[in-house]
């Protein structure tokens, strides 16, 4: 290994015809993996109550755990209390800026990030330079299982500076050994069109933007560029639409932004459970639900400098033991939303995602892009209709009230809710360069 010059901003080249990008780990025999995980739980166990850590030494002494040696293995954790957001909130606010959570000082880290806020007081993460090579190495697994290889061209629309998801994409695709096309986020058309003709000149491989992809279709529809002349063409992604739940690919930023990726052979994400403890849990009791079933996502990070211990996102997760025929040996994960972000209508609760599955049936309000919003039902009228705006397509009937009837019908058919939808003219509702709101309050 080399230790200083180029090569170190990257990992050792590899034969790309080969299956797994880490194949030591990703094929370990499932017990010796335990036995990694179970050392690796030991270590940071060690770190919390010699560094020591305060914030995680105080909840352990709280639940009667006085020392590192009375939790040994992944199987002790059940006894550890869980952690939430709201924790680090207060930890934060209570010894500013950044806590007492926190296994390193500030200025042992090299990046530093915020979470989005979208649910009060963004907290603060920063990552050293092993913290970042967990990540980056993590991810590289899941971009080998997409098929990507270094020298092919990437692009992203991610969110810039103190968001930390942007920094660490790229980051990860030019440790990977690709070539990064980072362009800003639609915000505006003139943006989106900026970024439009850049591909046209430099055509990336991998044209994926995730929650800002709809939004350069749209643009492109307006100047009459054909997606595919700046390489935008739709790519699944393997794990999406094999059953229930989404692929467990992330236990977010600051946590575990890569933590795992599909193989399109079963459903849910290959963990990477070298780096992670990963359990889906009854908040209630604290142990592990039967597999398959959702529980709270709880992820103790493992081997980081920085860590966290039975942090509970507050996110729907199960987990598959199963072997998969992919040869990887990693339990899979489910994801299936946020519990913060459900709503109850009539009875029902569902995630806002729903509600735009079932628009996508509808090829009145499809093309080029699904642009629509609902109004989160009130305390006291939880039983009337749920109110969804939606935009027509550019293929929609003449006549609003037969498309407003389809969106009923779809609504219905995937949620078994009634709905009042109103049909507005294209661009009536607002744009995001990134994740447009799609749940208002009025
Ligand atoms: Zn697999």
């Amino acid at each position: 290994m080399p230790t200083y010059g180029p090569e170190i901003l990257g990992p050792p080249p590899r034969d790309s015809e080969q299956k797994f990008w880490d194949p030591d780990v990703q094929t370990m025999d499932p017990e010796r993996l335990r036995e990694l995980q179970d050392e690796r739980v030991r270590e940071l166990m060690g770190k919390i109550f010699d560094t020591p850590v305060p914030f995680f030494v105080r909840k352990l002494r709280d639940a009667g755990i006085g020392a590192a040696e009375d939790v040994k293995t992944v199987d002790d954790l059940r006894n550890v209390p869980l952690t939430v957001k709201q924790d680090l909130r207060d930890s934060e606010a209570e010894a500013p800026p950044y806590g007492d959570y926190r296994f390193t000082d500030l200025r042992a880290a090299v990046r530093i990030g915020t979470s989005t806020g979208t649910t009060g007081q963004p907290t603060i993460s920063y990552w050293t330079r092993r913290d970042l090579w967990i990540e980056y190495e993590a991810s590289a697994r899941t971009w080998w299982r997409y098929g990507y290889r270094p020298g092919m061209i990437v692009t992203h629309a991610h969110p810039a500076y103190l968001y930390s998801g942007g920094p660490m994409l790229s980051g990860s695709y030019e440790y990977f050994g690709m070539l990064n096309v980072w362009v800003p986020p639609p915000e505006t058309d003139e943006l989106a069109e900026q970024a439009l003709r850049f591909w046209m000149r430099v055509k990336p491989d991998i044209p994926f933007m995730g929650f800002s992809t709809g939004r350069f279709f749209e643009v492109a529809g307006k100047l009459g560029i054909d997606p595919k002349d700046a390489g935008l063409e739709f790519r699944g992604m393997p794990g999406f639409g094999m059953g229930k739940g989404m692929p467990l690919m992330t236990a977010g930023a600051e946590c575990f932004a890569y933590l795992g990726g599909g193989c399109g052979q079963l459903p849910g994400a290959h963990l990477a459970q070298d780096w992670a403890v990963v359990q889906a849990v009854d908040p209630a009791t604290g142990e592990e639900v039967p597999d398959g079933e959702w529980g709270d996502l709880v992820v103790t990070t493992l081997d980081r400098d920085n860590g966290l211990l039975r942090y509970d996102l507050e996110e729907a997760c199960a987990i598959l033991r199963e072997p998969c025929p992919c040869g990887e040996t990693s339990i899979r994960g489910l994801w299936g939303g946020r519990f913060k972000d459900l709503i109850a209508s009539q009875g029902k609760r569902f995630q806002a995602n729903e509600v735009e599955g079932a628009l996508r049936t509808v090829g009145d309000v499809t093309e080029p892009t699904v642009e629509w919003q609902m109004v989160r039902p009130g305390t006291g009228n939880e039983n009337a209709p749920l109110r969804v705006r939606v935009e027509r397509g550019t293929s929609a009937a003449d006549d609003d009230t037969e498309v407003a009837v389809r969106c009923t019908a779809a609504i219905r058919e995937r949620l078994g809710i009634d709905a009042e939808v109103e049909v507005l003219a294209r661009e009536t509702i607002p744009r995001s360069g990134y994740k447009a709101a799609r749940v208002v309050d009025e």
